[in-house]
């Protein structure tokens, strides 16, 4: 076993198949954010990330909130799972009902009634992804608004005045999220990436606003590296891997996984974007990752699907007809309390409002419970036993991931 002291030097050491490597980073009062990495096991990772708002216990799954709302679930509700911080988007807001107006209602923690901490994405994949794009160049995106029809351009600075108004904790650099498997236009995608986000840093002057960096390349593991070195160089408080999860095979997701957190400071958060099923999490754990985000949760409860442990059940099957069991077993959410698979087959059958909010609970607190297991087993040491015991589940049932 190896502990380090503060200052990382060597102390003790034998012989175990996980090793663990305790570090502690000291949490700095004065400062807005800090990152306390508490405990390391093999790359897993346990830390507070310190925010004006609160802190955030990592690893940790963050709820996605696309119109300053997660889709059919209260703040309160959120606050009851244990959500320690919520996504919200810059395109959307900026769209409507405008970043300005945000700003003058008192930010976004007071409009949407959140009093924890909150991130905005920059709105580049949003811009990329949903933008009816009229030019790309260096300096920005134009496009049409889905909304109106209207001619709007995102630069780096303009994606950080907005940012700056709806007064995030954590807000984002504006990147390039392209198709991830041609290389030529990753490698242009990456360099304006890398000079959008000097330009963003140079853009960003609120100190009560952590910004991250994005790192890119698509499925080229030279692009990736260069791109994890040169944005972990920018000294951003905070690093995150983008434009994964996007269409990629989930192989070439994990060799990514694989090799770019290495390249990432250690005692700053690592932020793995868009990524988000059970497996996901756990696998990104595994390779050093301490936030995640993903719209799943909410948009499967829409579809009506529910996340298990490991994959996910569809409950309309008639096989739950009158099913009296809660959708997992020993679940603790709220739905899992006090519903039977049959009632909530029932109200998606009748198209009640109450089922999705139902659902959304149930797959909100999968996640952000396995995250908190996840945190729970690393800071106890058994984080290996842990990651084996899940993955052999994970494969004996064969659920759909
Ligand atoms: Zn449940």
């Amino acid at each position: 076993m190896k502990y380090y002291n503060t200052k990382g030097s060597l102390v003790k050491i034998s012989n175990k198949k996980y090793m663990h490597v305790y570090l502690v980073y000291n949490h700095a009062m004065n400062e807005p954010f800090s990152f306390e990495l508490t405990a390391v096991h093999g790359k897993a990772r346990a830390g507070i990330f310190h925010t004006p708002h609160g802190p955030i216990n990592t690893p940790t799954f963050a709820p996605v909130g696309t119109q300053a709302a997660v889709k059919g679930v209260t703040p309160e509700q959120l606050a009851r799972l244990n959500t320690q911080l919520v996504l919200a988007n810059t395109y959307h807001l900026y769209l409507r009902p405008g970043d300005n107006l945000i700003a003058e209602l008192g930010g976004l923690h007071n409009f949407m009634g959140w009093n924890k901490p909150i991130l905005t994405d920059s709105g580049g994949f949003q811009v990329f992804s949903l933008g009816d794009i009229n030019q790309i160049d260096d300096d920005g995106v134009t496009f049409k608004s889905y909304i109106d029809g209207s001619i709007h351009t995102f630069t780096p600075e303009k994606a950080i005045q907005i940012q700056e108004n709806l007064g995030a904790d954590i807000i984002m650099c504006f990147d390039e999220c392209p198709d991830p498997n041609q290389f030529e236009y990753n490698q242009a995608a990456m360099m304006r990436t890398h000079n959008w986000a000097e330009r963003c840093k140079a853009a960003h002057t609120r100190s009560d606003q952590a910004l991250f960096g994005i790192v890119q390349g698509g499925i080229f593991e030279d692009l990736r590296i260069e791109s994890a070195k040169f944005i972990n160089g920018l000294d951003f408080p905070g690093n995150a891997i983008g434009g994964l999860s996007v269409g990629e095979k989930k192989s070439e997701m994990l060799t990514i996984l694989d090799i770019v957190p290495e390249f990432l400071s250690e005692n700053k958060p690592r932020y793995l974007m868009g990524v988000g099923t059970p497996l996901d999490i756990v696998e990104g754990v595994a390779r050093g990752i301490d936030l995640f985000d993903c719209v799943n949760p909410t948009r499967l409860a829409r579809h009506k699907a529910a996340f298990t442990r490991f994959g996910r059940i569809n409950i309309t099957n008639t096989k739950y007809r009158s099913d009296q069991n809660p959708l997992v077993d020993d679940c603790e959410c709220y739905t899992c309390t006090n519903f039977s698979r049959a009632y909530l087959r029932h109200l998606v059958k009748a198209n009640e409002l109450l089922a999705p909010t139902l659902l959304s609970i149930h797959n909100l607190h999968i996640l952000i419970d396995l995250a908190d297991q996840l945190r729970q087993s690393i800071i106890s040491g058994t984080f290996g036993d842990y990651y084996t015991h899940y993955r052999e589940n994970a494969s004996n049932r064969g659920d759909s991931l």
